[in-house]
This record gives structure tokens, sequence and C-alpha cells, in this order.
């Protein structure tokens, strides 16, 4: 076939390219074991418009084709699909912070800790990467104002909070910054699970300095610009 009989493929628009990222990235939440089934939801925002997952639909039955958004202030803007039951608390954090996309799972490490602490003990560095040590909000039942307020209450200079007795949440400038924040902290909560295992041992842990330090110095993490 030469290339002027190929057919034109039409140019994708910003929120068809950030709903085919959402789809992959709500598949990989299953695959890497953060969820099971259709737990956790997934939104980016786009301009006004916020995709999100769709609530109890298995994430390999979403098409390409056929987006779901909403308006900042809740209204169904694209797709016939009832969106994500999270979504009050997803709007609030696109609402009250910086964020352009959120990730929401029931990752096991990040929900066992969940139930057993205020706030995740500082058992490593990356601490750092979600803006210090992660608070655990109170427990609200899923999907209601009262777990988007507590949610928004545990966020405060964070990028990530437990949900007690629930999952996770984290939220970055993309999809893959909120998608990797969720990665190292439900990693972060298996390594203190593990090292509290210990019989008759106590981990050492770092000074809220030690991880502010590191802060700075994750700046300048990896390659130049
Ligand atoms: P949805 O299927 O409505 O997104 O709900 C899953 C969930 O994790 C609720 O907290
Ligand atoms: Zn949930």
């Amino acid at each position: 076939m030469t290339a002027a009989s190929e057919p034109p493929t039409a140019p994708r628009s910003p929120v068809d390219r950030a709903w085919a990222e959402l789809v992959a990235a709500a598949r990989r939440t299953v695959a890497d074991g953060l969820v099971v089934g259709t737990s956790g939801n997934v939104s980016v925002r786009v301009g006004e418009l916020v995709l999100v997952t769709p609530t109890g639909v298995p994430y390999d039955r979403l098409t390409d084709a056929e987006p779901v958004a909403v308006t900042l202030d809740g209204r169904r803007a694209l797709g016939t699909l009832r969106p994500t039951s999270e979504l009050p608390l997803h709007l609030e954090i696109y609402r009250t912070t910086a964020a352009r996309a959120v990730v929401h799972t029931h990752a096991v490490h990040a929900t066992a800790v969940s139930t057993l602490v205020d706030e995740v003990p500082l058992i490593h560095y990356m601490a750092a990467a979600l803006g210090g040590p992660v608070r655990v909000a109170p427990y609200a039942p899923y999907g209601t104002e009262e777990l988007a307020a507590h949610t928004r209450a545990a966020l405060a200079d964070r990028s990530g909070c437990l949900l007690r007795n629930h999952g996770a949440v984290t939220y970055g400038d993309t999809l893959d910054q909120a998608y990797d924040r969720t990665a190292q902290l439900e990693w972060m909560c298996r390594v203190w699970l593990t090292a509290t295992a210990v019989p008759g041992r106590t981990p050492a842990l770092l000074t809220e300095a030690q991880v502010a330090d590191t802060a700075t110095r994750l700046r300048h993490y990896g390659q130049p610009d």
C-alpha cells in the first residue's frame, strides 16, 4: 500500500488523548494488583472538564470511543455511563488543589496501614514524594461528601493520603505522577508493615526534618530537563 492510499488518521483531541491515558492507567491498577474488579477510580483534568472512570464498569470494557466527563461542579458533560461514585472526592481535590490527575485504589498494604495508625510512620525518605508524613482520613462511607471533606483535610500540604478502612488517594501534575505516587505510597506501607512484623524489634524512623531535606533533594532527582 502506498502512503497516498493509507486512510488518513484524524488528529486526536486533548480529551481523546487524556481518555486513552486514563483507560490505560485504570487497567494498570488491576494489572498491578492495586485494586480488584471495579474498585478504585481514576480522573484527569482537561481544561474545565474532568474525565473520570464510570462507576462499576470493569476497566477492560472501557473503550477509547466513549469518554466520560463532568464539569468541575459535577454536571455530566460527555458520555452516557454514570461517573464514579467517588465523584465528590475527585471534584473536591480539583477544587482545592492544583491537581491535574487523581488516582484512588484499594491497595492491600495501604488499606491495612489505614486501620492501624493516624499517620504513616516515617519509615522511608520517599514520604517526601507525598509532601511529608501521610495522614489517614477518618472513615466515612464511600462516595459521600463527608469522605470528600475528610480527604481534603488529610491532603493539606500533601499529594496523597490513606482513607481509613478503605484505601489510598494520590494526585499529581500528570496521571503518570499521580500513579507513581500511589505506587510509592503502597510500597512504603508495605515496607512499614514488613519492618513492624519482626518480633521483638521496633523499626527506626526518620524525623520530619530528614524527610523535608529529602524533599529538597528530590527536586533535582533524575535527568536534567
Ligand atoms: P466506583 O466503581 O463507583 O468508581 O467505586 C469504586 C470505589 O473504589 C468506591 O470507593
Ligand atoms: Zn474506593
